[in-house]
């Protein structure tokens, strides 16, 4: 057994407590009257959507359990102790395959295991329209059929499994059944799904929506356009890349009014780039360029490359943009993404022991 003790303040009621965590499970909070005032305690981040991190790239083959490890302990540094690992478009066989060994990789190690929670697939079910369909590569995209989803689920035993795609694609409807049936969460995204496919996709079960104000054309129709048809959806969980660029601090406020907390999460939708201080970066055969904004562009270029969003910097930008504490925002990219794909998370009995403590400035300590 391995027992660990935090002290600090309750980042939601601000009791000083200390939390005891054994074998990393939270077994016990009590009032601790003489805990250090200016240390908070809080639960680690989750983030569902990790293209890469800390130099390392999840879409290239050959990666080892090293390679994972660097990644992981980037973002634990970062304040994200639990995330998925994603996993874009490619020619379906492809993908299979690279998640295959990926999940080998993760099996060889209890520390992988626990902080790779589960996969996001993300395409090649999207739309291969310009802009709606981001980076991803238009050649490789397909309709969607149950079959796919079925060796999905059999690559990935019982794993959490994200599976975002875009719902006008012909087929979604009973391959969002199937998907949810095997117990697998469904986002949509990268879309330009009308009122109706939205509408038709919640029915089967959709209970997401991926990176709302990204994956769509710099120009679109004032009247109808998809961040519009989302926001009047009825449950969709959407979620913001909170960085200010990504999604404009005027929008970021926008849909914070006009959904309830309940249904906003973050994600750094980080690439390999992830958590990298500025400077110019090879990935792959590709060089990149990573700006003081945590925004990588191609260098010269205005358009994104990607984001190299650190978790805990999300936070603060996040508060920051709402004008209000970092403790208010915590839980849309920690609790809330957690509920999203059925994962359980808080400062309580029970939940997973990865306790962060943060300063007032929403620094990690
Ligand atoms: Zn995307």
């Amino acid at each position: 057994m391995s027992g660990q003790s935090h002290r600090g303040r309750d980042y939601k009621t601000g009791e000083p407590i200390e939390v005891k965590v054994v074998d990393g499970v939270v077994v016990g909070i009590e009032a601790c009257p003489d805990c250090p005032g200016d240390r908070w305690l809080a639960p680690g981040l989750v983030d569902v959507q990790v293209n890469g991190y800390h130099g390392v790239d999840f879409q290239c083959d050959g990666l080892d359990e090293n390679d994972l490890l660097r990644a992981m302990a980037g973002l634990a540094r970062d304040g994200c102790h639990r995330w998925m690992l994603t996993l874009i478009s490619a020619e379906w066989p492809v993908l299979l395959d690279r998640l295959s060994c990926l999940r080998k990789l993760r099996e060889s190690s209890p520390e992988l295991q626990r902080a790779i929670v589960g996969w996001h697939v993300e395409g090649p079910f999207l739309s291969d329209q310009p802009g709606y369909r981001g980076a991803h590569d238009p050649r490789v995209m397909s309709d969607p059929d149950p079959a796919a989803v079925d060796a999905l689920r059999a690559v990935t035993g019982s794993d959490r499994v994200m599976l975002t795609l875009a719902p006008e694609r012909s087929g979604s409807d009973a391959v969002i059944r199937r998907a949810v049936e095997l117990g697998m969460t469904v986002s949509l995204g990268h879309t330009n799904a009308s009122a109706g496919y939205l509408h038709m996709a919640e029915e089967a079960g959709a209970s997401g929506f991926t990176h709302l104000g990204n994956g769509m054309p710099q120009a679109m129709d004032r009247h109808d356009n998809i961040v519009c048809r989302v926001l009047d959806t009825d449950c969709l969980t959407v979620g913001l890349i909170p960085d200010g660029i990504h999604v404009s601090p005027q929008l970021f406020r926008l849909i914070h009014r006009a959904l309830p907390a309940g249904r906003i999460y973050y994600t750094s939708d980080a690439m390999a780039a992830g958590g990298a201080p500025p400077g110019r970066y090879t990935i792959g055969k590709i060089e990149v360029e990573v700006g003081a904004d945590e925004v990588v562009r191609m260098p010269g270029a205005t358009n994104f490359a990607g984001s190299a969003l650190r978790p805990i910097e999300g936070v603060r930008r996040a508060a920051r943009m709402l004008g209000v504490s970092w403790r208010e925002v915590w839980d849309a990219f920690s609790v809330r993404p957690a509920a999203l794909v059925a994962l359980a998370s808080g400062l309580e009995v029970g939940a997973p022991g990865d306790v962060v403590s943060v300063s007032d400035e929403c620094v990690l300590l």
